[in-house]
């Protein structure tokens, strides 16, 4: 490709509203621009990184035995009726009417599709186990669009569902999904994790991990041990139970007044005690009975686990009214001790390592003193309730916690009988028996992979792009198209290296020697090539993007040398 004719407009400054360097470079090098907030179009260097990671994803997808299909965009509302997820998905579902005033949805993802397409199909056992996949524009209104094509409300995912006979079958397709998408993530030049996730709105139980790419502008968390390959979200991560019975302490409980002292701050500076000394107790209503949940007070208490472990339908945080009606006070100053006997009491494990406590007493402005768990609380079940902290034990037994910020590009679900008992797929077995299909699904983000290479592949110069991804592997330049030896040797190097299999842009441009050297570092292609002053002797210079080594190669011996390199 000619760069004098390439669509590229650069950019000199970092564009306004564009805070991460994924974001400003795709801009600057004019690989994106935004149509509409959280919408975008691909210019061709970006929609060139675009097919090139689509094309790995294929590769891996099908080495794998899934099967590419297509499936519309547009999706009838009925269907989202009929797997309950009209209302439930909420606000980020785009919706549109035909000039029937049939009402469509835009695709924020395909179970419901899918599942109707392969219902009346897959009957029988011996036509399973088949994974299907698409690569598809989806939409999602998402409250807060940002960061580019990393969390965009139109966005191009990889999409796969299989559909199983049986929990070993859907294991080995989950197994070949981990697989492929590790292989696809390392052949992206990205350094990732596949952490332990939360199964969230989507629905179904069992595994579900997430490819997280490391980088500090990611959103999720990461726990990790740093002595094993634990690794989880934050939201979900486990803590064993390393906790024994504290002693009980020799004073009896007493009450003490504690003007205006409510959060877990304002008690302990009150008191002067130890957060780790303080039990935190809060109301939930878990399929409308009160739950109170206690842990101590440096720790937090995690919704999600809150939920998964009561295996419950609905969780919610308890009302002011009902804290109220329940326990006779207002919610700063509840506590665990004497509660009415309708209230379960479940308290996380580092509860169990309090000796002489501190909780709110059901009264105003009141706390009590040398709490013991055991003699004074009546628990009805100890369990792992609350976020993990940096320094806690690894699950595994294997070192200690650490953080690390992640921006997840993949996931991998088992979903189980979800969709295709709502949506009616069921198969006969063996014996003739109709069971509901067990499916997994798997998505990638495609666009928001290739934010996240670039977030972990450049410098204050630009770009620097992986070769498997990059727009062009050689970003050939001639300095001064004025020289005749100089454009010369370039002309014939561009037809030589394309007819060597080599994509190549070639700046041909009528621009000083400065402004293609900085345009070549911006947009960051793996090697550059330079046609410049010794050009005479047939000589180039040639400089590796990535480490900025440069060497004088002799045009003939050129092809030979970038082979070494590229192998
Ligand atoms: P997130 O937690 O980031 O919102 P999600 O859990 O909603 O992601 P999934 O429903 O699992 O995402 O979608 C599969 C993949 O699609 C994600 O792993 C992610 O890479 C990508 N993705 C999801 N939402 C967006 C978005 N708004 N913009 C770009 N990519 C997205
Ligand atoms: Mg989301």
């Amino acid at each position: 490709m000619r760069q004098q004719f390439l669509f590229s407009p650069t950019l000199r400054d970092v564009p306004q509203g564009a805070d991460i360097p994924s974001h400003q470079l795709m801009l600057r090098a004019g690989l994106i621009r935004q149509t509409a907030s959280g919408i975008y179009s691909y210019l061709p260097l970006g929609k060139r990184v675009l097919n090139h990671v689509e094309k790995i994803i294929r590769e891996e997808m099908n080495k794998s035995g899934a099967q590419e299909i297509l499936m519309p965009a547009v999706q009838p509302s009925e269907l989202w009726e009929e797997s309950g997820r009209l209302d439930d998905y909420g606000p980020e579902l785009m919706r549109l009417n035909d000039r029937n005033d049939r009402e469509f949805v835009l695709g924020p993802t395909h179970e419901e599709v899918i599942t109707s397409l392969v219902r009346d199909e897959l009957n029988s056992y011996k036509k399973l186990p088949v994974n299907l996949y698409q690569i598809q524009t989806k939409y999602r209104d998402e409250r807060r669009p940002r960061f580019g094509v990393l969390r965009s409300r139109e966005f191009i995912m990889k999409d796969a569902y299989s559909f199983n006979p049986d929990t070993e079958s859907l294991a080995q397709s989950y197994d070949a999904m981990y697989e492929a998408y590790s292989n696809i993530f390392r052949r992206c030049g990205l350094d990732f994790r596949a952490v332990k996730a939360d199964a969230g709105a989507i629905g179904g139980k069992g595994g579900t991990h997430e490819f997280m790419v490391l980088s500090d502008v990611g959103e999720d968390t990461i726990a990790y041990s740093d002595a094993s390959d634990y690794a989880a979200n934050l939201e979900i991560a486990d803590l064993p139970d390393t906790f024994s019975e504290s002693a009980v302490p020799d004073e009896e409980i007493t009450s003490v007044h504690t003007p205006a002292a409510r959060s877990m701050d304002e008690v302990s500076t009150y008191l002067s005690v130890m957060h780790d000394q303080l039990i935190k107790s809060i109301l939930f209503i878990v399929d409308d009975e009160p739950v109170l949940f206690i842990c101590r007070g440096d720790h937090e208490l995690n919704d999600v686990k809150i939920g998964n472990a009561l295996d419950a339908g609905t969780t919610r945080l308890a009302e002011e009214e009902e804290i109220r009606n329940l326990f006779g006070t207002e919610p700063g100053f509840i506590g665990p001790v004497g509660i009415p006997e309708n209230v379960k009491v479940m308290a996380d494990y580092a509860v169990k390592g309090i000796s002489s406590g501190v909780c709110g007493a059901n009264e105003t402005d009141t706390h009590l003193l040398h709490v013991h768990p055991k003699r004074d609380v009546h628990i009805d079940q100890y369990g792992d309730f609350r976020f993990v902290k940096e320094g806690d034990p690894a699950p595994d037994g294997g070192g200690t916690i650490q953080f690390a910020k992640g921006i997840e590009v993949g996931h991998v679900f088992k979903l189980g009988t979800k969709y295709s008992e709502a949506l009616g797929a069921y198969y006969l077995d063996e014996n003739g028996s109709s069971r509901p299909l067990l499916m997994g699904c798997y998505g990638i983000g495609v666009s928001r992979t290739l934010a996240a290479v670039i977030e972990q592949h450049h410098d204050e110069d630009g770009l620097i792009w992986p070769r498997s991804v990059a727009p062009f592997d050689l970003h050939l330049l001639v300095l001064n198209s004025k020289q005749e030896d100089q454009a010369e040797l370039g002309e014939s190097l561009y037809d030589n290296l394309r007819q060597q299999g080599y994509d190549v842009l070639f700046d041909d441009r009528n621009e000083r020697a400065g402004v293609k050297f900085k345009d070549a570092d911006l947009v960051g292609l793996p090697v550059r090539i330079t046609c410049g002053k010794k050009a005479d002797e047939g000589i180039v210079e040639v400089k590796t993007r990535e480490t900025g080594e440069m060497e004088e190669v002799h045009a003939d011996r050129l092809v030979d040398y970038l082979n070494a390199l590229f192998r």
